[in-house]
């Protein structure tokens, strides 16, 4: 793992150089709207193998195959329940990844040794020029070190991958900023794995039942048997100690002002830093913007060394709950009541 990284414009003449990288079985970093993602072939084991690598990730920690036209789906899949098509049409292309009985086209190391498979059909346009340049469809986990947090921009992506990938293809930030809402199906019903743009609102449009997964707002042990294996590891880890502190802003301001020390900061809300007059970083008014601005300020957090973040409680609704399941695992589930 040695490569001269290179970061290349979204030109037609780049997606195909992108496209013959992939086909060669090389990994490349690609935007997607949700987070940046590093891809390789999915069907090809030794080229899933070096995503692996690349970014240090637990083997049993499977990846999601992003396709770019609906019916692909089987291809890859079998037995599809008939509720999945009522989604894809509802919401693809979009942030939504299916889990389904995987075919064995899809070899164990994309799946993590599951016999299901995560697939998606990612909007970014940019993403899907490359799905199709490449031919092929594309293991893509975010593009961040395994435990570090998810990476939005190609900076992120060069910060963590220079060296370890071939190339990068940069397509600006991305729109949604926290990855994809995974789900999985129990007969009629629609299981939420992993909380995502894509809400349970937005899905009770379609189905009449759907659950949220314990896992989602709970902590796992390292040798849980969980229904989405992402969720027991550490995730989205900053250097810092983030610790998340919910309760009013007046509140918040006391509690601050009371541990503030050298290198602690606090992480409030996009229309609170005029007032606020400690070091801080802001991360949105809205949840969609929360969204879009969690994982760079958690990495500017790292960036400036910061020792310990006191991080105000975004709302569990809509995509807020995604930024807070994101937030309490970087926080190690720490959280404060005021
Ligand atoms: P990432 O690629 O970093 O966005 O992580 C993908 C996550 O999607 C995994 O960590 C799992 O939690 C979830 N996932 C992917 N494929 C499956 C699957 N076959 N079954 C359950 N969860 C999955
Ligand atoms: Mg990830």
């Amino acid at each position: 793992m040695n490569y001269n990284t290179e970061i290349l414009s979204p030109t037609d003449e780049n997606i195909e150089k992108a496209g013959n990288l992939i086909k060669s079985g090389e990994v490349v970093g690609i935007p997607t709207e949700t987070v940046y993602g590093l891809a390789a072939d999915a069907t090809d084991p030794d080229a899933v193998s070096k995503i692996f690598v690349a970014k240090g990730r637990p083997q049993d920690n499977p990846l999601i195959v992003h396709i770019s036209y609906k019916s692909d789906i089987e291809k890859y899949a079998h037995d599809i329940p008939e509720i999945a098509y009522r989604i894809a049409d509802k919401f693809w292309p979009g942030p939504l990844t299916m889990v389904l009985p995987k075919k064995d086209i899809i070899p164990e190391v994309t799946s993590g040794g599951l016999d299901t498979v995560g697939i998606r059909f990612p909007a970014n346009a940019i993403a899907q020029k490359i799905i199709k340049s490449a031919g092929v469809p594309l293991a893509a986990p975010s593009a961040n070190l395994s435990g570090k947090p998810s990476t939005t921009t190609a900076k992120h992506v060069y910060d963590d991958m220079n060296g370890r990938i071939s190339a990068i293809v940069d397509g600006g930030a991305c729109s949604v900023g926290v990855e994809s809402t995974v789900i999985s199906f129990s007969g009629e019903d629609v299981i939420i794995l992993r909380p995502g743009f894509v809400s349970k609102e937005d899905l009770l449009s379609v189905a009449d039942n759907v659950i949220i997964d314990k896992g989602v707002l709970s902590e796992m042990s390292e040798d849980a048997v969980v229904a989405s294996p992402g969720m027991k590891y550490k995730h989205y880890s900053p250097k810092a100690n983030v610790i998340i502190v919910e309760g009013e802003y007046d509140k918040f301001l006391s509690f601050f002002e009371k541990n503030y020390s050298e290198g602690v900061y606090a992480m409030i809300f996009g229309n609170e830093t005029t007032e606020f007059p400690y070091p801080h970083f802001s991360y949105g008014k809205t949840d969609s913007e929360q969204a879009i601005e969690l994982f760079d300020k958690l990495r500017m957090a790292d960036d400036m060394n910061a020792k310990t973040v006191y991080v105000r409680c975004p709302s569990k609704d809509g995509v807020g709950l995604a930024v807070y399941n994101r937030l309490i695992r970087a926080a190690g589930f720490e959280v404060i009541k005021l």
